[in-house]
């Protein structure tokens, strides 16, 4: 699949009601993150989606793209926020 390029992240519709969800491509990753679903790290540079709730950008995830489809798929985005 491929994208053209754009100043910002494209925008995947509507997966979960009241998210704001984002593909963050590999060029644009210039921290490591840790995924809330699996604790595991998202290197720099590794293509990731970057979540949160409509409006609270402070609560925003990174997350695996794989993990954020699992949590999607099983209804558990919202009740990762809770992550140290
Ligand atoms: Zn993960």
């Amino acid at each position: 699949m491929s994208r053209p390029p754009t100043d910002g992240p494209s925008h995947a519709p509507g997966e979960v009601p009241g998210y704001e969800e984002h593909l963050v491509p590999g060029f644009r990753a210039l921290k490591a993150y840790v995924c809330p679903t699996c604790t595991q790290p998202i290197a720099a540079g590794t293509g990731h989606v970057v979540a949160w709730p409509a409006g609270l950008t402070e609560e925003r995830r990174h997350w695996h793209r794989h993990c954020w489809r699992l949590a999607v798929r099983r209804g558990r985005v919202t009740g990762a926020r809770d992550v140290r």
